[in-house]
């Protein structure tokens, strides 16, 4: 990770002095890093007397519940109260977006997001960020997770001053748990800083056992269930190497599968000796939502980007499908993998 900007942190700890009015919002189907790094810039906030709230454009999962205190007091989901959500944040003198690298990821808020006249800092870790849209950046991709970005900028910030003791303790909780679930437990992009920032939260007292039991072991039975049913029915491998998973709005009713329970799904078949490259579907209303993740070596991001409407990071990308425009059912959208990763494997 480069060095943080000395001008920009004092940007930024200016803007956060003199706005009085401060949100926070993250992507649409929002991860542990959205909810991680969100809920720990609230805390902060909170700890400098602000009135800060945190906006999201959909329900978060239910494993993530744990960070969120009192929600109904701090947390406005747009999807379940539009209108408080697009007041909030057009009224707002500060917009701290995370995990996000363009307004368009954050759904049906993007019209709002543009319309808001307060100023809007970013703090992300995707390539390709619209900097043009925001009025201060943090952007570093040589990191694990926003949550990492986040906490050394908190480290900068005068009241912190290089001392993560001083970060409140939900702070201290939540960045670990975005680090956590972004690295997948540590497994993908770990960093030298990504280990420090760990091994300095757990001095500070942050309870990783409770934070694990949260979002490792806390999930319905179904999800289980479905993922078994998924790998022995559902799983196509290629000739190029290519693992994929449609997963249709029939089964997910069929499993009573809500938000978040195929977290991690598209991960399982990169565990394969020779699958280079792991696609998973998930049906959702007009379109399927796309998770692509590569061995390394071999590029998601470009994957993503060029098939499947999205990108994100280099072994780990996101995108859609829409129903009808680009495929029409589940059966079409299997061709159009099998079509669209031969093409990519084999020029
Ligand atoms: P996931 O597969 O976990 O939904 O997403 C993996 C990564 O791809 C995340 O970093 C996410 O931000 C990014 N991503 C997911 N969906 C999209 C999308 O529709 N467009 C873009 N540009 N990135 C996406
Ligand atoms: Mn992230």
């Amino acid at each position: 990770m480069k060095a943080l900007d000395k001008n920009d942190i004092e940007s930024f700890d200016r803007l956060i002095r003199t706005s009085g009015k401060i949100t926070v919002t993250g992507h649409m189907h929002p991860d542990g890093d959205a909810v991680g790094s969100g809920t720990a810039m609230l805390g902060y906030l909170a700890g400098r007397g602000k009135d800060a709230m945190l906006v999201l454009p959909d329900p978060y999962p239910s494993s993530l519940g744990f960070l969120a205190g009192n929600p109904a007091e701090r947390i406005i989901i747009h999807s379940e109260s539009a209108k408080k959500a697009e007041e909030r944040l057009l009224s707002s003198d500060l917009v701290i977006c995370l995990d996000f690298n363009a307004f368009s990821r954050t759904g049906d808020l993007e019209e709002t997001m543009y319309a808001c006249t307060g100023g809007k800092v970013l703090i992300d870790h995707h390539l390709n960020p619209e900097s043009g849209d925001f009025d201060l950046c943090f952007s570093e991709t040589e990191v694990s997770s926003t949550a990492e970005l986040l906490y050394y900028i908190l480290l900068e910030m005068p009241d912190i001053s290089h001392e993560a003791c001083r970060l409140p303790a939900i702070t201290a909780t939540a960045l670990m748990t975005g680090m956590t679930t972004d690295t997948n437990n540590f497994a993908n992009s770990v960093f030298p800083t990504t280990l420090d920032m760990a091994s300095s939260l757990l001095a500070t007292g942050v309870d990783r056992d409770l934070i694990l039991d949260n979002i490792l072991n806390s999930y319905k039975e179904s999800r289980i269930r479905l993922m078994g049913y998924l790998l022995d029915k559902r799983l196509e491998i290629t000739e190029d190497g290519v693992a994929y998973m449609i997963l249709d709005s029939e089964t997910i009713r069929k499993f009573g599968i809500s938000d978040g329970d195929t977290e991690g799904f598209v991960n399982i078949p990169l565990a394969i000796r020779n699958v280079k490259m792991s696609i998973f579907l998930k049906q959702d209303k007009d379109r399927f939502r796309v998770s692509v993740r590569s061995k390394k070596g071999i590029s998601a991001n470009s994957c993503a980007s060029e098939f499947f409407n999205g990108g994100g990071h280099e072994q780990a990308s996101g995108g859609k499908l829409m129903i009808p425009d680009d495929v029409r059912n589940l059966e079409e959208a299997a061709i159009y993998i099998e079509k669209s990763t031969h093409i990519f494997f084999n020029r």
